[in-house]
């Protein structure tokens, strides 16, 4: 694994320790010039190194704020171990995105940073964002997600953002809900589309006639939009359960009546798909209840925000909930919350969700399922021997309670025994 330093140098340093951890025997940790190459020097197979030498990957690093530099870290050691265990390379470049950059950068995206994205072959995003006061420090048209997430977004035209809210019965003690509601456990593909709606539309603060200030946002989506990200839903449901629900608002909204209609356009090509019209406050409800009858499910812009958010919930923790953000081209991997600055920099986070957006990135940007197989299976292996992360364990305290770093190295340990 190779980490270029491509401005500011801190990730670097902070990585030199751990990855000289994740990558015991067989590897030392160099440092030519300005890079940190961790190179196998020993029990390494030719095959492994004729394999190294075939296929590099190249990924952007992009840490974010908060609690993002603690679960990016233990999602790089994980990333390390892949490497190790496949002989794949992972070139990895560290770029300043979000509000940090704006602090150092003077722009929460700057141009050296999208020069080394659009270079890369997929991009690991951790979470950006501030507390509200601190947020209010930044213009408002450079606030992290205006000014960095949305251009992210739009730059790669990743238009279905693949949201897994997954908890097997065995891990049913984990979520807020009852046993009996869980039944045989939660397994739903939420698809969020991620380039329309209110939040991509037009926005204008002004003061109005009536001298009262005023805000005007535009939800608008076009039937291209709509029929990109529904093909993407049926495609995953064709590989699961067949059965896609759609989640609208056709009784009120006119974007839901033309979504509903280009959804019945594209549903002629997948007759062995069956579709369930649900409107969207219903869902919220129906997600409570029984969240077994869900398998795909997909919906417009901020739906898709606010439903997975209550997906985290439903599952124990919104640390459970990795992303990926897929379109024609380029992906880019990201966890579903926020930089959650009320617990940043007390290796409590849970780092599941950025681990989990590692397994994406392997399955969906680079052909490797079965190592992202593997990764699940560790991590809710470490929680199946009775570990929780401090925001699944409801305020206990014991040795099984364990910080974002011990999270981290079970994880680590499981792979190893696998
Ligand atoms: P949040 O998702 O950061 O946090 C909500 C709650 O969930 C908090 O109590 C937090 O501690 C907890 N939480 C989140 N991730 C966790 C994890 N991995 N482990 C344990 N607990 C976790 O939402 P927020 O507090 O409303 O927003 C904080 C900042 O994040 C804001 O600036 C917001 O704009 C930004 N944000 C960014 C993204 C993104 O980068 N895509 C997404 C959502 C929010």
């Amino acid at each position: 694994m190779k980490y270029k330093d491509y401005m500011t140098g801190s990730l670097l340093h902070r990585h030199l320790g751990h990855c000289a951890r994740a990558l015991p025997s067989p590897f030392i940790v160099e440092r030519p010039g300005d890079s940190l190459q961790c190179q196998p020097t020993r029990n390494v197979q030719p095959t492994i190194l004729m394999t190294t030498l075939m296929t590099t990957h190249k990924v952007a690093i992009l840490t974010g704020d908060g609690i993002g530099p603690e679960i990016m870290k233990e999602a790089l050691k994980v990333l390390a171990l892949v490497e190790q265990r496949t002989g794949v390379h992972f070139e990895l470049t560290e770029s300043p995105f979000g509000a940090a950059a704006y602090f150092d950068f003077g722009h929460p995206f700057p141009e050296q940073t999208q020069a080394v994205c659009d270079a890369a072959d997929a991009i690991l995003k951790g979470p950006v964002g501030l507390a509200h006061a601190e947020a209010m420090k930044i213009p408002v048209d450079l606030q992290p997600e205006r000014g960095a997430v949305l251009p992210l977004r739009a730059r790669y035209n990743t238009y279905a953002n693949l949201r897994p809210v997954s908890l097997p019965k065995a891990l049913a003690h984990l979520s807020p809900l009852k046993a009996e509601v869980i039944g045989e456990g939660i397994d739903i593909l939420m698809i969020r589309e991620l380039l329309g709606g209110l939040y991509f539309g037009k926005k204008v603060l002004g003061i109005d006639e009536n001298n009262l200030r005023f805000a005007e946002e535009t939800l608008r989506y076009d039937e291209v939009q709509i029929r990109q990200v529904v093909k993407t839903a049926f495609e995953q449901a064709m590989k699961r359960k067949k059965v896609l629900h759609n989640i609208h608002k056709s009784n009120i909204l006119k974007s839901s009546v033309l979504w509903n209609e280009v959804l019945d356009e594209v549903a002629v090509d997948y007759p062995e798909v069956t579709v369930v019209n649900m409107l969207v406050d219903a869902a919220a409800t129906h997600l409570c209840l029984n969240p077994g009858q869900f398998d795909v499910m997909v919906m417009e812009n901020m739906f898709g925000d606010i439903l997975s958010d209550q997906g985290g919930g439903l599952i124990g923790s919104l640390g459970l909930m990795p992303s990926a953000c897929v379109g024609d081209g380029k992906a880019y991997y990201e966890p579903s919350h926020g930089s959650a600055p009320d617990i940043a920099g007390q290796n409590i986070a849970n780092p599941y969700s950025m681990i989990g957006s590692v397994a994406m990135m392997l399955e969906y940007s680079f052909d490797m399922a079965d190592e992202a197989k593997n990764i699940w299976a560790a991590m809710q292996g470490v929680f199946a021997d009775g570990y929780t992360t401090p925001d699944l364990a409801a305020g206990a305290t014991n040795d099984k309670v364990i910080g974002t770093d011990a999270f981290g190295d079970r994880v680590i340990e499981k792979l190893q025994a696998m």
